[in-house]
């Protein structure tokens, strides 16, 4: 039996899992082991434990059949499309690999049974899947349709329990599932290929340790990422290279291409089911009528290697690889080339193609149009549009989603119309031209079938659109997440969101493309850009980036973006993200200064002089006034800055006895949903919130009281302070020059201090607490985040993107 449908094969021993607590127990494990316990340990794993929602709208992340049904009703289509080319005669047997909750599968059975030939010629369903908690849930989901049609349907451990059977057309599947299959991490360097394994423990010899691959960019290939590691484990290069990296690397050619300082993630897992499927496919015989079936595998990733691809989801998140195992899903990129490599002497493969080719090919206007005419309302028409947009939005899973075509055997070499929509040609009039009779006539029979209704989860038109500026900061990330998040009762949220960014390549926009925000290319340099995204949105939060351009360009975007969201029209709710105004609440002494409060609070300013209209054709605005983010306790501002030999850690700051009016983010988030959940109460008005009015010493004493460690509150003069960092005469906006027009780091963070430290903020927080009582306290919040003093980069996206100052590492250990 294949190792990667036994899920303890004595590795249980290996790694211990117990919520957040795990640990190897003997010596460095391969990333495999490790991906393998801790999705599928048989009480632990990730898809065992029965109490995990795992997939869907509540689970950790969404897929295509749960989107649209349209989905599995393409794929069905294909299929049936193959059956009818190659093995009409026979009968059919349906396989498919990690069903999930079975929607897929429920799909395509549904289409199946319109037809009265392929209803009669479905013979059995085999579902291979590993845990137990899953089965049930498919179980319930097709045993209706299955009995009522005589349908036998199984499960499976693994494909190895089936083996070419010549009565049948076999058709097999997989969504999503080769991207769960564990994979070894290699390391080219000049002495060969090692792997990289993981163990368990702080390293000795750095001193420095940071968040793992939350920094990484999950779409990069093969390139050198620097390693990154939890405190719980660390990633250990094997000092020469083993068996395993040996044999792995000599199993492509592609491989031994990669220069040196590669790293590479190989999945022997995925070639050996890869090639499972091309034995149950392979036919000895050579005839036409000998084509033994077809398969289709739909998986993130690329034709070619990955070497960063491996990350983590919880709730719709990416998380730290090492985060809470076995309580999140754990993924990486398929690397489409190594499974065609597997099957090439076996069947013949297509593609990839992408899900958009896939699917626009293969008719998805046809049925979305004939399901338009039989929707009963306008807004259930925008629905299904909405969603089949969704799938195949070339800026997220359009493209994401490749999807690889396996028919006949290798002796038959298919027509292009056999290959459909699998061809090389992609000219606009391919359509007509290539399209098998057989295959139109089929498609247009099913697609355009009124009685296979329609249901979709994502539905977004009927949801006010509120329009996010600033969406991948931690703010903005945080204020989506509360937009998108049902009601305390459990209905789901009125909102949907669009975000502007300015590159939709990177880490963060894709994260929030996988939780369905629609993401468009804009900046505020590009007001056009804005005012183009901002059509049709009922709301907007807009929280520009002083640290970026600067309080000059920010005041006037900050004018022009109300301007612009009077003139189109649609917004009735514009909601400014703000800060206190320094300068003016230090009485305009220039030592208050703060650009990048002073910036957007001079914009709130000038807000407060414009109507606000309270109705139904007009716009109404708020300004929301937040502060300093308790996250900012992971990094320098306000985290430890040294741990003394004594195990003392040290909070200096130059804060004297003031008051910070810290928040937590989700608490931002929270007055975000509050204040478009209550546009008459907050209808031209400013809410100034904050979590708690902090000092430096209740820093220190609560991060004693909640850690058990020691730790003092160490007063710095801000001079000081600022000598502990290099680079303070930098600009503190980063797109500007030296002395290109804005303050320097030191000169506007001179202000922010002087701000708290002369107590000249204050907040109304019996107010605060009457409206969010549950809101965090800087204990509560320290609590829910186990927060333990490691500073860490992926807070701030500036931090993360290495664009701020730098500690100088030798005065920090003299604190
Ligand atoms: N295809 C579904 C679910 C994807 S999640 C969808 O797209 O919605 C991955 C699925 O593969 C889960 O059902 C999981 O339990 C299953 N799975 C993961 N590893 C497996 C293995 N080694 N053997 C069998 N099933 C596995």
């Amino acid at each position: 039996m294949d190792s990667w449908n036994k899920p303890l094969n004595g590795m249980q021993s290996q790694i211990q899992l117990s919520g957040k607590r795990a640990t190897c127990t003997t010596g460095p494990i391969a990333y495999a082991t490790y991906m393998q316990t801790c999705l599928s340990h048989p009480t632990e794993g990730y898809y065992m434990n029965p109490t995990h929602a795992i997939l869907g709208s509540k689970g950790d992340f969404i897929t295509s059949p749960e989107i649209s049904q349209v989905f599995g009703e393409i794929v069905a289509v294909w299929l049936l499309s193959q059956w009818m080319n190659f093995g009409r005669s026979r009968k059919i047997r349906l396989v498919e690999l990690g069903p999930g909750r079975g929607t897929l599968m429920a799909d395509i059975l549904r289409v199946f049974s319109h037809f009265p030939a392929a209803r009669s010629a479905v013979r059995d369903i085999h579902l291979v899947e590993t845990s137990l908690a899953l089965r049930k849930i498919q179980d319930e989901k097709l045993g209706p349709m299955t009995k009522a049609n005589g349908w036998n349907c199984m499960w499976h451990d693994g494909l190895d329990d089936l083996s070419p059977d010549e009565a049948a057309f076999t058709m097999v599947l997989a969504h999503e599932f080769f991207d769960a299959l564990p994979f070894h991490l290699l390391k080219k360097t000049e002495k060969g290929w090692h792997e990289i394994l993981i163990a368990s423990g702080p390293d000795p010899t750095t001193p420095q340790r940071l968040k793992a691959s939350t920094s990484r960019d999950i779409a990069s290939d093969n390139v050198d990422v620097s390693f990154e590691t939890s405190p719980r484990f660390r990633q250990v290069l094997s000092e020469t290279p083993n068996v395993v990296s040996h044999l792995l690397a000599a199993s492509s050619s592609r491989f031994q291409k990669l220069p040196i300082g590669s790293h590479l993630e190989v999945s022997p897992a995925a070639y050996k089911v890869a090639r499972k499927i091309g034995e149950i496919l392979h036919s000895k015989k050579g005839g036409l009528g000998d084509v033994l079936g077809c398969a289709l595998v739909v998986d993130y990733g690329g034709d070619h290697s990955f070497g960063s691809s491996f990350r983590a989801f919880k709730d719709h998140k990416i998380v730290d690889v090492f985060y809470r195992p076995g309580e999140c899903d754990l993924t990486t990129n398929v690397d489409f080339a190594y499974l065609k490599d597997a099957i090439a002497d076996l069947a013949i493969t297509h593609g990839p193609l992408t899900q958009e080719t896939f699917l626009t090919r293969m008719g998805l206007q046809l049925r979305v149009d004939a399901l338009k005419k039989s929707a009963s309302s306008e807004a259930r028409k925008a629905d299904i549009e909405a969603a089949a947009k969704r799938l195949i939005d070339p800026l997220g899973m359009g493209r994401q989603y490749q999807f690889l075509g396996i028919t006949g055997t290798r002796n038959i070499q298919p027509t292009p119309e056999q290959c459909w929509p699998f061809i090389e040609d992609t000219s606009d009039h391919v359509a007509e031209r290539d399209i098998s009779k057989d295959s139109l006539k089929l498609i247009t029979q099913v697609l355009a079938y009124p009685a296979l209704t329609f249901s979709i989860i994502s539905m977004s038109n009927n949801k006010k659109l509120i329009f996010v500026v600033g969406a991948t900061g931690a703010q903005g990330l945080a204020v989506i997440d509360a937009l998108l998040a049902p009601y305390p009762d459990g209905s789901p949220s009125p909102y949907s969101v669009r975000a502007l960014t300015r590159d939709l390549g990177h880490r963060r926009a894709q994260l929030l493309a996988s939780k369905g925000v629609e993401c468009v290319q804009g900046s505020t340099d590009d007001l056009e850009s804005v005012a183009s995204a901002m059509e049709g949105a009922y709301g907007t939060w807009i929280n520009t980036d002083g640290f970026t351009i600067g309080e000059q360009k920010e005041i006037y975007a900050g004018m022009r973006i109300f301007e612009i969201a009077k003139q189109v029209g649609s917004v009735r709710h514009y909601v400014w993200s703000s800060l206190d105004y320094a300068l003016k609440l230090g009485n305009y002494n220039p030592k208050y200064r703060c650009e990048h409060y002073d910036g957007k609070a001079r914009v709130a300013e000038w807000m407060k002089a414009q109507p606000s209209h309270d109705n139904e054709d007009d716009m109404a605005w708020s300004v929301v006034t937040s502060g300093p983010y308790m996250d900012m306790l992971y990094n320098l501002m306000f985290g430890p800055l040294n741990r003394r030999s004594d195990g003392t850690y040290v909070f200096a700051a130059p804060l004297g006895s003031g008051r910070v009016p810290m928040i937590a983010l989700s608490d931002l988030g929270f007055f975000a949903r509050y204040t478009f959940d209550h546009r008459s109460m907050t209808s031209g008005k400013e809410l100034a919130i904050a979590s708690q009015m902090v000092t430096l010493e209740d820093i220190a004493s609560t991060f004693r009281q909640v850690t058990g460690n020691k730790a003092v509150a160490v007063d710095r003069s801000i001079d000081l302070w600022f000598d502990l960092f290099g680079g303070v005469d930098n600009p503190v906006a980063n797109e500007k020059p030296v002395g290109g027009g804005s303050t320097t780091w030191k000169e506007n963070f001179r202000g922010w201090w002087a701000l708290w430290r002369d107590g000249m903020v204050q907040r109304d927080m019996d107010w605060i607490r009457s409206i969010n009582p549950e809101g965090h306290t800087l204990e509560s919040w320290m609590k829910e985040v186990n927060y333990d003093g490691q500073l860490q980069r992926s807070v701030l996206k500036n931090v993360e993107d290495s664009k701020t100052i730098v500690p100088i590492r030798e005065l920090l250990v003299e604190l």
